[in-house]
Formats: C-alpha cells, structure tokens, sequence
C-alpha cells in the first residue's frame, strides 16, 4: 500500500537555515532514528555537515531494519531478507537540539529512488493524519509515559521507601525529576505533569497535546531524554510493559481528542456526556477495533502480563467516563479539564511503536466516523463485575492471532507493516516462549530503553 503524502522535503534555503541554527547551538553530531516493529528505536549518525545528505539521499539501511527483533535476532520474512537496501532520511524539519553536541530528528524508510517504503511507521501515520486533516479533522494526541526508575536489579528505592503518587517519592528522586523536566523542556517538549506513580520506583510524565505525527515524535524523543538523566544519576529507566514480573505495568496511554471546523466532536454535543454524533462514531470505532489491533498496541511477549484486570491498565473492551478499567476512558470537558474533552486509551504499553500505535487508535476513530458506527452502551462499573464485558486478548498468541485476522489492521497499517509485525513479535514467542516470569521480566526489562 503506497504512502500518501511523503515526507515534505526542505528547499536548499530552509536547509542552510536550519544548519546554520544547528551550528550556532553548538551540536557536532545529528542522530536520525525509526522505531521498528519491536518498538526499539534505532538510529543513524551523521556530523553536522553531513545532515543535508541524510535528509535528501538519506544513509543505508538493510531492509531487515524492519524485522529487527527486541533481543536483536532478525526475524526473516519472505519479502525482508539479507538483499536490498533502504535509505533512512532523517527530517530535519523536526529536528530538535538536545544538548552535549548532539541534535536529533525522526527518520523515515524510503528506496533508493526516493519512493517511500510501505514498512515505513511513520510515514503511515503521517498517511492518516493528512487523510484526517483533508477530511476536516483536526487531530490532537497527548501521550502519558510511564518507567520504572532502576539499578538494573530492583527498583531505586525499596517498597520501604516507596510511597504511590507519594511526595516523599518525588522529592526523593528531586534532582533527576528538575534535571529530567529541565532537558524535556530545552528539547521543545511541553511537560504538563510529572509524579510518583502506583509501582514501586516507577514515574509518569504526561506531554502536551500536539498533532499525532509530532506527539509521537515526542514519545521517541521523551524517552531517550529520560534515559539519559536517570544514567547521569546513576540510574537506568525501564520502559518494560513489566519491569518487574511482580510488580505493576508500565502503560504507555494516548489521548485523542478531534475537531471539526473548530468544534470539539467529543464535547458540545446531545449524546451521553455531550458527545457528538460523529465523537460516538469515533469511541464506537475504537472500541470495536481493539481486540484486532492490541497486537500493536500491547503484541509484544512481557505485554500480556500487564494487560490484566485490576491493573488499571484496561484489559477490557469498553468504553466509560473516568472509568480506569475500561480500555477506552472518556474524560469529559470540564473546567477541571483544561484541554477538554479526550479519550484515552489505555490498553497499549511502550513496547509498541509509537507511531503504528497512534496510527491505529486515529485510523480506528477515523473509520469509526466513516461508518458511523454505533456506540455500545456505556461500562459505569469495573468491567471486571460485568459479566457482558469483553476481555482483549488475554495472551500474546490471542492478539497475534487476532491482528493476522484483521482486515481493519491491514486497512489501516498495509499488509508489509502487519507482516513486519506478526515475524517480529512471534519471534519473542518462540524463541522465550517457555521463560518463567521472572527470568523474562529481567531479560527484556531495557529492550525498549534508549
Ligand atoms: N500502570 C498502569 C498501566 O499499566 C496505569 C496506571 C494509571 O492509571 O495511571 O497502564
Ligand atoms: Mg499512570
């Protein structure tokens, strides 16, 4: 499936400009990356005066970049072998300094003619977000991240001292937190809050809303920020779905929330909490859709560990006001709600890519519009006492299964990405499939750190 609008390229005067403001921050070296399959972000680097060559020609990579898997095996399709050659163009219209001579920029896949390659993750969803914006939509997407602060062995601070959304806790860990918030802002990130979260020496930042391409952007660059401080307090973040096999999951939950010609569709309206017709279309989408892409969201093996009931981690398909069980939260407009209304969805985690992962809960509201879909009832209660409520896939087989099924998944992401996806993630299901808990929790507890 080819990629609509391809990655906007700089004219030469832009270009110069945007080297010269890089020169003048004083950075040496530009690191261009993707997030793959796996959900690892991996990266070419050029000195400075190589960053125009990486935006327009764009530097080597195997196409086997698509099928890396988190431990770094290849999982081999019939399509993706050891023959050919892609370029990684880094855009440099997104570019941030982050300090210590280092710039950063997203990168896309294209071929060596400069066609954009269909495996390409953020492509697809720079794909959605203009079919959106074309349709009249404005999309905003704010994401929450979550980590787990670390040794390397355990928790940096023992169940003793730890106290949820604590302010013992924040302050304990005071002088990673200003650092963190500090090299966050420098970057351009907007940082709406910081606290203590549920787990023992787990954190949350949540990021300001932005349109999904550059929200997704943030999520990548976020994270390679927080690992940065916590290694110059001595530390290490795990951004695992299950640092700690047992203890609780990091979630990685998305907001969403759309407009149309200025007007909120999930606030202002004469449904249930002031829904519009199409924001009940978009919520109906979504829920309907889950099951088939948790695969993308939470596929990845420590996933299904998290994504269990009484985790607030929303294990179940249904949708709700302020409902922490519910996979699909509605928060409403209220004057407690300066951003107004969103929905969050809860049920993926940062093993995913955070570009297809946008792309899904978008392509999902979107298609949800288009058919008008019809909005189940409303979960008030914990789905878990709910005997009509449904379960997402409960393990990491279930969900592959169900996105190998999916014609919705393969709609929205093309078949390459889907195919990329299911080699990669049954991979981490052979190959540690018979790992107890513990052992696989330890394995995996940095494969999504940067
Ligand atoms: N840590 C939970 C998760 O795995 C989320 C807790 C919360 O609601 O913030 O998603
Ligand atoms: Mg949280």
């Amino acid at each position: 499936m080819p990629i609509a609008d391809p990655m906007p390229v700089l004219t030469d005067a832009e270009l110069a400009t945007r080297l010269e403001r890089l020169t003048e921050s004083g950075v040496r070296l530009l690191a261009g990356s993707v997030v793959d399959m796996a959900g690892v972000a991996r990266a070419k680097t050029v000195p400075l005066r190589r960053a125009g060559v990486f935006h327009t020609a764009g530097m080597g990579a195997s196409p086997t970049w698509n099928v890396f898997c988190a431990d770094n095996a290849i999982a081999f399709t019939d399509r993706l072998g050891v023959v050919g050659d892609l370029r990684l163009r880094a855009d440099l219209a997104a570019a941030r300094v982050i300090g210590e001579g280092w710039a950063w920029a997203p990168a896309e896949f294209f071929d060596q003619y400069g066609e954009p390659s269909p495996n390409c993750a953020r492509g697809r969803l720079r794909s959605l977000q203009a079919g959106a914006e074309a349709s009249g939509l404005t999309v905003r997407a704010g994401h929450e991240l979550e980590f787990v602060l670390t040794d390397g062995e355990d928790p940096a601070l023992s169940d003793r001292h730890w106290q949820a959304y604590g302010l013992g806790s924040v302050l304990r860990e005071g002088g990673f937190l200003v650092d963190l918030s500090r090299a966050l802002e420098e970057a351009g990130l907007g940082v709406e809050q910081l606290h203590a979260e549920y787990g023992t020496g787990q954190f949350e930042l949540s990021l300001a809303p932005r349109d999904p391409l550059r929200a997704a952007d943030e999520v990548v660059l976020a994270r390679l920020l927080t690992g940065r401080v916590a290694r110059d307090h001595g530390l290490l973040a795990s951004f695992s779905p299950l640092p700690f096999h047992d203890g609780p999951g990091n979630g990685a939950h998305l907001h969403l929330s759309l407009e149309r010609g200025g007007r909120p569709l999930l606030s202002g309206g004469d449904g249930p909490h002031g829904l519009t017709a199409e924001g009940r279309a978009a919520i109906a989408g979504i829920v309907e859709g889950l099951p088939e892409v948790t695969g993308v969201l939470s596929g990845s093996l420590l996933s299904a560990g998290r994504l269990a009931p009484g985790r607030w981690s929303g294990a179940f398909a249904c949708w709700g006001l302020e409902n922490r069980e519910a996979a699909v939260r509605l928060v409403a407009a209220t004057p407690g709600s300066p951003h107004g209304a969103s929905v969050e969805v809860k049920s993926g985690d940062p093993s995913a890519n955070p570009y297809l992962a946008s792309a899904v809960v978008l392509g999902l509201a979107l298609d949800g519009i288009a058919r008008d879909a019809v909005l189940p009832p409303e979960t008030t209660v914990d789905p878990a006492d709910d005997p009509a409520a449904r379960r997402l896939p409960a393990g990491q087989t279930e969900a592959l299964d169900a996105l190998e099924a999916s014609a919705t998944a393969r709609a929205l992401l093309g078949e390459d990405i889907v195919a990329a996806l299911l080699a990669v993630r049954r991979h981490e299901a052979e190959a540690y499939g018979d790992l107890g808990p513990a052992v696989l929790a330890e394995r995996f507890r940095f494969a999504w750190s940067s």
